[in-house]
């Protein structure tokens, strides 16, 4: 039993950002309005989330961690019109399987905060009082620890996991209003680097500018379309002839209903439009696609980041469209 739930759990937390995300996915949904990640040699030694949410209460403190256990489904028919991020309650539980898991924890009717110890089996072995603000802060040690195949790849591959760490929670601070988020690196010899701040701004534009910087955002152009009655795109994409992505994907961040997701075709398609009118440079985009719950469905691979959309095609020529308007060569 337990080498089957190790290897499922890999299956959910495929690396270091897919593991951070469902803690900081955790925070978000736990309405915090600040969330510090802290991490030791790249996430290699730990990882940590804190966040000024709502806490944990007590009488799930024993069952928080096992499989499947989530307080955020209460029917089946909740599905269809999903608004948190977490549903299944395999982010905990997963995580005890694939590493060392503890949490501090304190709602607001709790004088005192308890830190809890679980074991691989997401069982909870040890519980103590501890002081602390509101919130909750989860950390994880020595992740894969318990999978040595993945282990050594994913110490192998540390800088670029942390890199694409980086660049997800960049997608988090760019999309999520009004939270503040913070990022640190300890390396070594106790050498703390900072490597994300932001402010918590109320707008896409604010945001923008400080996770992306005010040079990034004076090549940048706001831009909105209407892709059918209920569906639109809004964002920023680089000014014709200005783009300063690196590479195909660099500075990208694609977002359904507030959502950070993989969206390749998409990718692929602006900068085909971008490129091919403007310059060998690639496109910064930053583009929030708003659509009804029930036209996607983010259950299609264990990490959520993957989505399936009922209308891909239909969606694809509209913003072909939307795009070729914008980037023809008769406006530039
Ligand atoms: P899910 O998010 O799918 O419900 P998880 O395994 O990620 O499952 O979390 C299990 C439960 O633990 C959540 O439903 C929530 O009640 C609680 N929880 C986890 N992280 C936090 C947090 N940062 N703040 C408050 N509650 C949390
Ligand atoms: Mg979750």
């Amino acid at each position: 039993k337990g080498i089957v739930h190790r290897i499922c759990s890999g299956q959910v937390i495929l690396d270091l950002s897919s593991a951070v995300k469902e803690l900081v996915e955790n925070s978000l949904d736990a309405a915090a309005t600040s969330i510090e990640i802290s991490l030791k040699d790249f996430g290699e030694e730990w990882f940590q989330v804190t966040d000024n949410g709502c806490g944990i209460s007590p009488n799930s403190f024993k069952v928080l961690a096992l499989k499947h256990h989530t307080s955020k489904l209460s029917e089946f028919h909740d599905l269809q019109s999903l608004t948190t991020f977490g549903f299944r309650g395999e982010a905990l539980s997963s995580l005890c399987a694939l590493g060392d898991l503890t949490i501090e924890t304190r709602t607001v009717n709790e004088p005192v905060a308890t830190h809890l110890t679980f074991n691989h089996s997401g069982v909870l072995v040890a519980e103590k009082k501890t002081a602390r603000q509101i919130g909750t802060t989860v950390t994880v040690k020595k992740l894969f620890s318990s999978l040595p195949v993945r282990s050594k790849e994913f110490k192998r591959n540390i800088r670029k996991e942390y890199g694409k760490l980086v660049s997800l929670l960049n997608a988090y601070a760019l999309i999520a209003k009004g939270v503040r988020f913070g990022c640190t690196n300890t390396t070594g010899k106790n050498v703390k680097s900072v490597v994300l701040k932001t402010q918590g701004n109320d707008s896409l534009k604010d945001n923008v500018i400080t996770v992306l910087g005010m040079n990034t955002f004076n090549c940048l152009e706001p831009m909105a379309l209407c892709i059918s009655e209920s569906c639109k795109v809004e964002g920023f994409l680089s000014k014709p002839g200005l783009g300063n992505g690196r590479n195909l994907g660099d500075r990208q961040y694609f977002f359904i209903n507030g959502r950070p997701v993989d969206m390749p075709k998409i990718g692929k398609l602006v900068n085909e439009l971008y490129r091919s009118a403007n310059s060998k440079q690639y496109p910064i985009a930053i583009l929030n696609f708003t659509v009804p719950t029930k036209a996607y469905d983010v259950n299609v691979t264990p990490d959520k980041r993957k989505i399936f959309f009922s209308e891909e095609t239909s969606l694809l020529q509209a913003l072909r469209e939307g795009l070729q308007q914008i980037y023809s060569p008769d406006n530039a």
